[in-house]
């Protein structure tokens, strides 16, 4: 706290992260020694700039950016760009330290990073996001590289604003090479990109609730957010039998009693990724459903909840809300989006709970094998691509199960993914010696 005054999602993060492992750190002699856990939480380095850009009205604006490249001990660093105006270095670092531990647990070679910016793409221009990506990507293109540091979307940053990236990168540097992730299917991009994260929630809850003798079929669901990762995530559960009953976006949620289906789904996608519309639409066009202004969905009775929009978007009295009414498991969709209050909630009344290092980490998983793909020079097909990510939300799963069985029988995923990430980065850490 002393060395990052006023950085609380960070501190969050690392409180969160130190509870879990320093038990295990205390048991395990290798890791007692050598100040690991304190390397650890201080990032290789942070890149801070001045974006300046020019406006539709023909003004000149100033945003401010970073990139926080956090540990690179098992690989070059990758992680993905925010653009909103709530953006802070506090945020990014939290992103940052939890990406190391979350890459780690995919078994792909990748260390962690996170970048962004306070620049809010709502309400702009193609032109101006254009423009604005074109300036960051000026200053940003001599830190990153295809063996260095590969950046991918986040929140605000999606198929147009990679491409506006990836095109200035190679124009600036000459080379056609993989350096960003998420980029279009015509230009190096890789099949599954797109749904990955929202899937991997789901593959990733499957495996979870069968592995406690539940079924996902059958089930009901409440998800937060209306981006990439809450839509990808609702039309995988609608492929499993799940019926979905609310989303939301920063204005409010929409209840729709009789579930969300594919054709509204569809709708959706449309309004948000084509129009850039907002969820309060919904209604106009399906009038059996509500909307509830600038609230949150987990007052809506459901047996799954899936936190996909912001950190801390759940609180204690959202999760006793949820618990209340009945819930059974809920799966962190979005980065840090449960306050630790309710995580403890949650499991002292033993609502299976999968944290976001595990559960959201098919989106990175499918970039690190789009890395592969532009490395070879070669295209998977859609089906070779979601059955390579199936198999890392399992292999993901079984090490929260190695690292995560209590003494009391009981197995917490939130110590599994921690310890399970922490061994692999740490033990790269301590062979390289004092560094
Ligand atoms: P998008 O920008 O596509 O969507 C974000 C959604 O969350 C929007 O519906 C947005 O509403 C809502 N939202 C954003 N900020 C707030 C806020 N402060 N309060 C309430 N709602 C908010 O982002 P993604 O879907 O890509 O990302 C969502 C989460 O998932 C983030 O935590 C991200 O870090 C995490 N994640 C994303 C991955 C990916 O592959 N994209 C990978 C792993 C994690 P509005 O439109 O009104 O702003």
């Amino acid at each position: 706290v002393e060395r990052n005054p006023a950085e609380y999602e960070f501190h969050q993060a690392v409180r969160e992260f130190t509870e879990s492992v320093m038990p295990f750190v205390m048991d395990n002699e290798e890791y007692a020694d050598g100040h690991i856990l304190q390397r650890m939480t201080e990032p290789d380095r942070i890149v801070i700039f001045r974006v300046c850009w020019e406006n539709d009205e023909g003004h000149i604006c100033c945003n401010r950016a970073w990139r926080v490249q956090f540990n690179n001990a098992i690989g070059p660093y990758k992680g993905g760009l925010r653009f909103h105006p709530g953006v802070t270095q506090s945020i990014l670092k939290f992103l940052g330290f939890e990406q190391v531990y979350k890459n780690a647990l995919t078994g792909l070679p990748m260390g962690g990073a996170k970048g962004g910016s306070n620049f809010d793409p709502k309400g702009k221009s193609d032109r101006e996001v254009m423009r604005f990506c074109q300036s960051l990507m000026t200053e940003l293109s001599r830190h990153i590289g295809e063996d260095t540091d590969i950046p991918a979307g986040d929140i605000g940053v999606g198929a147009r604003e990679i491409s506006y990236l990836f095109g200035q990168y190679k124009r600036l540097n000459n080379r056609f090479v993989g350096t960003l992730t998420g980029k279009g299917l015509s230009f190096g991009g890789s099949l599954i990109r797109s749904e990955a994260t929202g899937y991997g929630v789901v593959y990733f809850t499957k495996q979870m609730l069968a592995h406690h003798d539940i079924q996902l079929d059958g089930k009901s669901a409440v998800i937060s957010g209306s981006g990439n990762v809450a839509l990808f995530c609702a039309e995988k559960l609608l492929d499993e039998g799940v019926k979905v009953l609310a989303l939301s976006d920063s204005s409010g949620f929409i209840h729709d009693p009789d579930g969300i289906d594919s054709e509204k789904l569809h709708w959706l996608r449309e309004l948000k990724f084509v129009m850039r519309g907002r969820i309060s639409e919904y209604v106009d066009r399906y009038p059996s459903a509500d909307f509830f202004p600038d609230q949150r969905p987990w007052v809506i009775k459901a047996d799954l909840a899936f936190p996909c929009a912001t950190q801390n978007e759940l609180d204690i009295n959202d999760a006793k809300a949820l618990i209340d009414n009945g819930v059974i498991a809920l799966a962190e969709g979005a980065n840090m989006p449960t306050t630790l209050e309710a995580v403890r909630l949650f499991q002292d009344n033993e609502i299976l709970f999968a944290p976001a290092k595990a559960a959201n980490a098919g989106g990175v998983a499918v970039s690190g094998l789009e890395q592969s793909q532009n490395a070879i020079r070669l295209a998977w097909t859609r089906e070779e691509v979601d059955e390579k990510l199936k198999q890392i939300m399992k292999h993901i799963h079984s090490q929260c199960l190695q690292y995560g069985n209590g003494s009391d029988g009981k197995i917490s995923y939130v110590d599994g993914a921690n310890i399970a990430g922490f061994v692999k980065a740490a033990d790269a850490m301590l062979a390289y010696g004092i560094a």
